[in-house]
Formats: C-alpha cells, structure tokens, sequence
C-alpha cells in the first residue's frame, strides 16, 4: 500500500542486541521463545548501535546455504546475476549510486546517536562529509571514482539532496529506535540460513505484548505499482526473521524511497509470514537445482542498465565464465559474499 507522508513513530524501549536465531521453530507452530543467545562483546556504543553487544547462536543443523533479501532478489530477478555475485563472486566496482547509498545509510545510523533536539536537517548535512571520508579512506576504488573536487562536491550534494528528502518523510526528533544496523539471522530447520541488517527497528510496548516496526530506507526512486509486491518480500524477509528470533509478527513494514520521497507499507500477519518461508524454501530449491545443472538462466529487464554483468551475459552477446569448482564449499553450499556496499537503490 502507497502511503503518503509519514506520521513518526513515538514509543520506544530499551534497544536489543544484534541477534541470529537458530532453527527448530516453524511458522503455524508456536511462535518460539526467543534463540540461544551467548554474549560475544559488549562494546561501549549506545543501545542499538552496530556496536551493540553481538548475541550468537550455535546452529543445531547443518547448514546446507544461506540467504539475504538482496541475493533473494537477485535470483528472482535474474538467476545468472546471482550466479555472477553468489557463486563466482565476479568483482563489482563501486558506483557513485551504490556508494552514496552506503553514505546516506550511515548517516541515518548516526543520526541517531544525536540527542532527539538535535537531529535536524543540518546536523544530517554534517555528518555526510565525514561518513564518505571514513568510505573513502576504507575504500580507495570508491575515492578514485570522482574526477576532482567539483565532482565529488555535486555527489556530497547530491547524498545531502537525499537527507533532505527523509526529513521530508519523517521527524526524528520524536523517533527513539530500539535498533539500527541490526543483524538478524535465523536457521530454519532445513538448515538453510537466511540473513540481513534492518535498518532500524522500532519498538513499542502495548499491553498485548511488544509492537516492532521495520523501517528500511531505500536512496533510489519508489518502484511501480506492478513492482511493489517485489518490494515488500524484502521486508516481509525481515519480518519472517524477526518472527523467528524474537517470536513476534513485526506490526508494521515501512520502506522509504528517498529519492522521490515516497514510502510504503505493509502489515503482515502470519499467514503473510509463512507464504514467505514457503516462497524462500522454494527458492533454495531452485537454485540447488541450478547449481546442480549448472543452469543459471540469464533473464534481461531494465535492471540490466544496472547490472556489472553485461559483457559476459549472454542475453548481450556474451559468454559466461566457466562455473567454479564448488567442491570445496560443499554440496549444496553457497555462501554469500560479503557486500561491501549497499545496492544501487539501498
Ligand atoms: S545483464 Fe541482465 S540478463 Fe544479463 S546477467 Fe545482468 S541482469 Fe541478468
């Protein structure tokens, strides 16, 4: 459902760690209790921060692979992409929309971190300059991609353009999140791990027990009515993880689109959470399948305008390489390589 502007949220608690769940629970069962948890850190970060203390469970299956809503989306969208990325790890070099997503990112986390008074527009400004610093010293490739200071001064501008359209949607001065950044990871019982970082998580108590809001921000432009359902699985990957972690359907999924400052939003209920479990179970079928054949189809949309790809995609006169060995990884297997940035339209 398309919403049109934001009305903020209020309530709040004190901030979870980062939590990872493991299998033995299932949707139409009694939603579980709440993981295994073991304090590996506590960092000296406020609640809800990255640097939150991290809780991790040991698995109690063999993990047979492991999805996030990114890669999810990458195999609905296009199975030879999320060969490219997923199993022959093939380099992406970094893009100006993709970097300024991971600027605009951190400067929602840190936000945050300022006194409610204090996070106006400006303060958001501020902080645009040091976070792509920070990148750019991590990320030499990114700091290379700007030919000057009037370059690199137009794409600042340009991230900054974004804050002023989140501050357009929402007011966080009245906003307390219980968490940002937050990793969340869960085994289902077939040993597939699913995996991701919400953006923020708000957290109100009610007398019926607590209400969680998952709030991820998107720095591209809102999709089309056809694409929307598209959109929302993503959140609705998230919710299925917050369900089992913290036994809880997440009340409300809201996807903000910075770019034309537009927002959706979804309410799930169980029913929603289980068709989703089923969709990702079968998706993990369909790519063993492909990693068993070998048959990654290449499947041509606008999203090719964006894709690293072309030169050896098929569907564009190229030639893919040859698949990698995956004996080492295991039958079965495929983890995920860490993504260094955020998508495109994160
Ligand atoms: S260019 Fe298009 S069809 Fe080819 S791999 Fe990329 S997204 Fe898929």
């Amino acid at each position: 459902m398309r919403a049109p502007d934001g009305d903020g949220a209020r309530e709040l608690s004190a901030a979870p760690p980062k939590v990872c769940g493991m299998g033995s629970s299932s949707l139409g069962s009694v939603p579980p209790s709440g993981p295994t948890v073991v304090e590996a850190s506590a960092g000296p970060a406020g609640p809800g921060s990255a640097d939150a203390p991290v809780a991790l469970a040991v698995p109690a299956v063999p993990i047979i692979g492991s999805l996030s809503p990114s890669r999810a989306g990458d195999f609905m969208t296009c199975p030879l992409r999320y060969r490219f990325r997923v199993i022959d790890r093939l380099p992406e070099p970094p893009s100006p929309a993709a970097t300024r997503g991971t600027v605009v990112h951190t400067v929602l986390e840190r936000l945050f971190d300022l006194p409610p008074a204090e996070r106006t527009l400006p303060a958001a400004a501020a902080l645009v300059e040091p976070a792509w610093n920070e990148l750019a010293a991590r990320e030499p490739a990114a700091a290379a991609m700007f030919d000057g200071a009037e370059a690199l001064g137009s794409w600042l501008g340009s991230a900054r353009d974004l804050l002023d359209g989140y501050f357009a949607l929402e007011d966080p001065t009245r906003l307390r999140p219980a968490a940002r950044e937050l990793y969340v990871e869960h085994v289902l019982d077939s040993g597939l791990r699913l995996r991701g970082y919400v953006d923020r998580l708000d957290e109100a108590g009610t007398a019926t027990g607590p209400a969680l809001r998952v709030v991820d921000y998107k720095t591209g432009r809102s999709p089309g009515p056809a694409f929307e359902s598209s959109a929302m699985f993503q959140m609705k990957f998230y919710a299925l993880l917050l369900f089992h972690v913290r036994g809880v359907v997440p009340r409300e999924l809201r996807l903000y689109y910075l770019g034309d400052r537009t927002w959706l939003r979804a309410s799930p209920d169980q029913a929603d959470l289980a068709a989703t479990e089923r969709k990702l179970t079968a998706l993990w079928a369909a790519i063993t399948r492909a990693r068993e054949s070998g048959q990654f189809r290449a499947s041509p949309s606008r999203l090719c305008d964006w894709c690293d790809h072309k030169s050896r995609c098929p569907a564009f006169g190229g030639t893919p390489p040859p698949m990698p060995e995956l004996a080492a990884a295991g039958p079965g297997v495929a983890e995920e390589p860490t993504v260094a940035v955020c998508e495109a339209d994160g």
